[in-house]
């Protein structure tokens, strides 16, 4: 999609460190984090939001989850506690369509979410 910032961050269009990266998923420090680690993990693929996957996208969902749980073991939050996040369309808060999942840890997180 060219009109995409997460496309544009996965083409290198828009300069970008990935702290994990492979054949499907990337994943980068959120540029407005929300906790003291916050990594937003998104799949190469343009898929726009959570609620379009489809059954030939499980793999790839699961590589996002995968990837998440190393990064959490890798940023030292694994025992400390992490949340794990995807917002869907517009009562969730969902800014970018290009589907992500957030990684948040590194303070304690207040439950329900506002
Ligand atoms: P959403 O609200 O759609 O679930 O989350 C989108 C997230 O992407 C936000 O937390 C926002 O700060 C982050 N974000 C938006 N644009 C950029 C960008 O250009 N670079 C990075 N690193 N994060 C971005
Ligand atoms: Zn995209």
């Amino acid at each position: 999609m060219s009109d995409c910032i997460f496309c544009k961050i996965v083409s290198g269009e828009i300069k970008t460190n990935f702290v994990y990266e492979d054949s499907d998923v990337v994943a980068f420090y959120d540029i407005k984090p929300e906790a003291p680690v916050h990594i937003v993990l998104i799949p190469r693929e343009h898929i726009e939001r959570i609620s379009n996957i489809k059954e030939k996208d499980a793999g790839l969902v699961s590589k996002l989850f995968l990837a998440a749980t190393k990064l959490a073991q890798e940023k030292h939050i694994e025992t400390s506690g992490y949340r794990l996040v995807i917002n869907c369309n517009k009562d969730a808060g969902q800014a970018v369509f290009h589907l992500h999942l957030h990684l948040l840890g590194g303070r304690k997180l207040t439950w329900p979410p506002g």
